[in-house]
């Protein structure tokens, strides 16, 4: 039986707007493109960790409208099972709004609508077994916390990528086994007021934020690549130097490609460089879940 990871997580549908310049306030601007498709962090890791070759639990919600049929004809698609999806009558799917300027800077709004609704959640989660349990911030702290006890229950590992940084997340920090951060994200958990830019710096905010020896900390840095900290010390994993088309989803690609080849039994340093790999690949392409790479490709890369 193929390894599964279980993921907790939003499913959004993007819609993503291209324009010259972002609207200032009060302004309406004309754009020259907009498309929609499948995102949220949960339904992107999903992907992500699908297409590297694992089995996936998804638990998530979505509303009873036509972004939700979209979104669940996605998991279908890639071959995830949509059972642990709750469909609300009462919260709209989520949705974000994405304005892009020509320079690749963005602004966004997000309606997280179903993916914070109150659901019973606890009937969704309640005796899944997989080696690792993986979560993001698009969703209650609540759930998260009740989900990471299913997987202390069933021995697994948890891995919590802390994004977007919401600072009454640190009560999760002590159930998480791993925990993933951009730079900005980490500067603004460890109550900096601009990212740490060198090694030790980075370590020094990173150990700030452990509550426990055996955790480790992986801090995404963009082109830069990647750095672990745990408490054997600090080391740099670098990215691969490609042209990039897109970021979108670099960090998603990341922590589920992670999370596959952890589930998989790679040691921790192994996968990092598996999911940087993926990631510069990911990056190469327009979009979020539709740039995550195959685990045939990772492996020709
Ligand atoms: P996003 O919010 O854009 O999804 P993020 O800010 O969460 O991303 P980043 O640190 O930008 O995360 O990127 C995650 C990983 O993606 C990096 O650690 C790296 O492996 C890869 N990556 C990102 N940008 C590049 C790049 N320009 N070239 C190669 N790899 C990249």
């Amino acid at each position: 039986m193929a390894v599964t990871v279980a993921i907790l997580g939003s499913l959004n549908l993007d819609v993503v707007f291209s324009c010259d310049s972002l609207p200032a306030p009060g302004e309406t601007i004309l754009c020259s493109d907009v498309r929609s498709g499948p995102g949220g962090k949960g339904l992107n890791q999903a992907v992500a960790a699908r297409r590297a070759g694992c089995a996936v639990i998804l638990i998530g919600a979505v509303g009873r409208d036509a972004n939700g049929v979209t979104l669940l004809g996605t998991l279908e698609q890639e071959g995830i099972d949509p059972d642990r999806i709750a469909r609300l009558d009462d919260a709209p799917t989520g949705l974000a709004h994405i304005m892009v300027d020509r320079g690749g800077e963005n602004s966004i709004v997000v309606a997280s609508g179903a993916n914070k609704a109150d659901f019973p959640l606890r009937s969704l989660i309640d005796g899944i077994e997989a080696p690792v349990f993986l979560a993001q911030l698009e969703v209650g702290l609540a759930p998260i916390k009740a989900f990471f006890a299913q997987a202390r229950r069933a021995g697994s590992r948890t891995i919590l990528n802390a994004a977007p940084a919401i600072p009454a997340a640190s009560a999760l920090f002590e159930d998480s086994d791993i925990l993933i951060l951009n730079e900005h994200e980490l500067a603004q958990f460890s109550g900096a007021s601009r990212p740490a830019s060198d090694e030790a710096a980075i370590a020094e905010a990173a150990r700030s934020l452990m509550v426990r020896d055996d955790q480790a900390i992986i801090v995404t840095l963009g082109a830069r690549g990647t750095q672990i900290i745990d408490a054997t010390g600090s080391r740099r994993i670098p990215a691969r130097m490609v042209t990039v088309t897109d970021t979108t989803g670099a960090g998603d690609c990341f922590c589920g490609v992670l999370a596959a080849s952890l589930a998989r039994g790679a040691a921790l340093a192994d996968a990092v460089g598996r999911a940087n790999l993926a990631a510069s690949l990911a990056v190469q392409r327009s979009g979020a879940a539709a740039a995550m790479p195959t685990a045939a490709e990772i492996d020709a890369a």
